[in-house]
């Protein structure tokens, strides 16, 4: 089976809070974020066979507990995800997973075989701007894949499942809509870097979380991810 491939971080710490993983970038990607910091990994072609990436993974093993799959985006090449996953499980590895949730039925696919721990679910915009921001028809998609994760989730099958938010200047008002999609789920707010956009700084992502009234992650730059409740800390 030859996979198409974007890279290899043998240790991270920062793609699963908490663990020490390798990750693996799977190229290609149909949308076409305005703000994507892996424009390189949208398309191009890098196939290897599967077995030189199960080495590398195998080769993390003595540090790594777990591997996390990110891209581009790794549901794009469904039965390669699934194969990869698959013998990361027999390494005894925990696994991890990066997706936009554009292809619900891989993500499914690894729900119902219990080859996933850790969903990473990007929910990037309000449902009724959702298609024009990726530029492709999602939205249906995605609430699909937040279906299944929020399924997992609820019966134990999946461990831990966080929903990302890339937030921009401007365009707080998307948060409470997509905050009631999460739900019960974890939520991240991520600092939107992008041309023409002066980034929201911790402050300013702490004000737009504190209507929501719950515990959030925040990741900025300049502070790396700390945590934020707003029934907890005052907000000043
Ligand atoms: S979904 Fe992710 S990889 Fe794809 S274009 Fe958007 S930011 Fe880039």
């Amino acid at each position: 089976m030859y996979i198409n491939f974007g890279g290899f971080v043998p240790i991270s710490t920062v793609d699963w809070r908490g663990r020490a993983a390798c990750t693996v970038f799977l190229r290609g990607c149909p949308a076409r974020c305005f703000y994507c910091h892996n424009v390189d990994l949208q398309g191009g072609e890098d196939l290897r066979d599967a077995d030189e990436i199960i080495a590398m993974i195998r080769s993390s093993r003595t540090v790594a507990g777990a591997v996390v799959f990110s891209g581009g985006e790794p549901t794009l090449q469904g039965p390669a995800l699934l194969h990869l996953a698959a013998a990361a499980r027999t390494m005894g590895l925990s696994v991890g997973l990066h997706t936009n949730g554009i292809f619900p039925g891989v993500l499914e696919d690894l729900l119902d075989r219990h080859l996933v721990d850790m969903v990473a679910l990007d929910i990037k915009t309000t449902w009724e701007r959702y298609d024009d921001l990726l530029g492709l028809a999602a939205a249906d998609a995605v609430k699909r894949s937040l279906a299944a994760c929020r399924r997992a989730k609820t019966d134990g099958s999946l461990v831990s499942c966080q929903i990302v938010v890339t937030l921009f200047r401007g365009r707080e008002d998307n948060l409470p809509s997509i905050a009631e999609a999460a739900g019960d789920l974890d939520l991240v707010l991520q600092q939107g870097v992008a041309a023409g956009f002066v980034p929201l700084t911790r402050q300013e992502l702490e004000a737009a979380a504190a209507p929501l009234r719950r515990s959030v992650l925040i990741r900025t730059r300049e502070d790396g991810e700390v945590g934020y409740d707003p029934e907890q800390k005052p907000f000043s």
